[in-house]
C-alpha cells in the first residue's frame, strides 16, 4: 500500500519533526495532541524550522507553504481514521503508549501499520495492546528529526517482514538511513550504547572528578563526538534519559550499572529537564 497519509500522535519535539518530514515528502499529515496549545506549539516549531531553511536558501516560501498546507493539527483522534500509517510519539510511558495503540487499533483500517517512536520500550508489549501485532513495529527517529539521518526499525515478536519493509521504505523515502533491530530488546542499538556513557558522565561529576563543562569538552575533543553527554541530555530531555535508565534497570536484570545516579534523580525532582525549557545541566551547574 502506498503511504499517502500519515497520522502522528503527539506534537512534541519528536512528533512535530516527524510530521514535518512526512509532509516534506508529499504525504498528507494529521498531527494530534491532547491540547490545542500543544498542537499550535508543534506547528509553530515546524514553521520556525522551515523559515530558517528559507534564510539558508534550502527552500522557498512557496515550498514552505505547501509543506505546512499538508499538515493538519488536531486534538481529535478520530481525524486519524483514514491514515495509511500511524506513528505514536507520546511521552516515554508504557501504559500511555499501550492506551494510544489500543485507540489507534480500534480506529484505523486493519491493514494500517502502527509504529512507535519509543526510545527504549518493548515493541512486543506495545503491540499486544492491538489485534494487529504483525503490523506494529518501532520507527525510532532521532532529535532533531529533520536533521538526524538514522531511523532504527525495530521488530516486535510478531512483526511481519512486510511491516518492516514498508516502514523501512517510508523512512528511506524521508531521506533516512535505516538499521534493522532484529530482536526486541530495551534501548535497541543506539540507546543501549548511549545511556551507559551518559550515566558514567553523571557519576564522574557526582564523584567530583570533573565539572560538567570539562566532561563535555573531554568527550568532544578526546572521542571526537559532536556533543558532550550533558549537552546531549539538555537537548534530548533529561527526563527521557531518566525514564530509559529506569526501564533498563527493570528490564535488564536489575543490574547495578542501570541504577539512576542520585544527581540524575535530583535533576528530575528539581524539574530541570533540559529541552530548552525549565533549565538543564548547564543551568543547574556544578553545585
Ligand atoms: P515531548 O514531551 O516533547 O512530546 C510528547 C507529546 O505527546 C506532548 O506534547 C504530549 O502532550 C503528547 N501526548 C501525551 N499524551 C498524548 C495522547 N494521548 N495523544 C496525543 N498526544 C499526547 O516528547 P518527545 O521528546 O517528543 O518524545 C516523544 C517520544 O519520542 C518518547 O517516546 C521519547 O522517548 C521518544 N524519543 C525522544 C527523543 C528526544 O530526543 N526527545 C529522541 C528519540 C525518541
Amino acid at each position: 500500500m502506498e503511504i499517502k497519509k500519515v497520522g502522528v500522535v503527539g506534537a512534541g519535539t519528536m512528533g512535530s519533526g516527524i510530521a514535518q518530514i512526512a509532509a516534506q515528502i508529499g504525504c498528507q499529515v494529521v498531527m494530534r495532541d491532547i491540547e490545542s496549545s500543544f498542537v499550535d506549539r508543534g506547528i509553530a516549531g515546524i514553521e520556525k524550522f522551515l523559515s530558517k531553511g528559507i534564510e539558508k536558501g534550502k527552500l522557498d516560501s512557496v515550498e514552505k507553504d505547501k509543506i505546512l498546507g499538508r499538515i493538519t493539527g488536531t486534538t481529535d483522534m478520530s481525524m486519524l481514521e483514514d491514515v495509511d500509517l500511524a506513528i505514536e510519539v507520546v511521552i516515554e510511558d508504557l501504559a500511555l503508549k499501550k492506551k494510544v495503540f489500543k485507540e489507534l487499533d480500534d480506529l484505523c483500517r486493519s491493514e494500517v501499520i502502527i509504529a512507535s517512536n519509543t526510545s527504549s520500550m518493548s515493541i512486543t508489549e506495545i503491540a499486544a495492546a492491538t489485534k494487529r501485532p504483525d503490523k506494529v513495529c518501532g520507527m525510532h527517529f532521532f532529535n532533531p528529526v529533520p536533521l538526524m539521518k538514522l531511523v532504527e526499525i525495530i521488530r516486535g515478536h510478531e512483526t511481519s517482514d512486510e511491516t518492516v519493509d514498508s516502514a523501512t521504505g517510508l523512512a528511506r523515502k524521508m531521506g533516512k538511513i535505516t538499521v534493522e533491530v532484529k530482536k526486541d530488546s530495551p534501548g535497541f542499538i543506539v540507546n543501549r550504547i548511549m545511556i551507559p556513557h551518559m550515566l558514567e558522565a553523571i557519576k564522574i561529576v557526582e564523584e567530583g572528578i570533573a565539572t560538567i563543562e570539562d566532561v563535555d569538552t573531554a568527550v568532544k575533543n578526546g572521542l571526537n563526538y559532536p556533543m558532550g553527554p550533558f549537552e546531549l541530555m539538555d537537548l534530548t530531555g533529561i527526563d527521557i534519559a531518566y525514564f530509559v535508565t529506569e526501564y533498563f534497570y527493570k528490564e535488564l536484570n536489575k543490574e547495578s550499572k542501570w541504577v539512576s545516579p542520585n544527581l540524575l534523580k535530583t535533576m528530575i525532582r528539581a524539574g530541570k529537564l533540559g529541552r530548552k525549557t525549565g533549565g538543564g545541566w548547564y543551568d543547574f551547574g556544578n553545585r
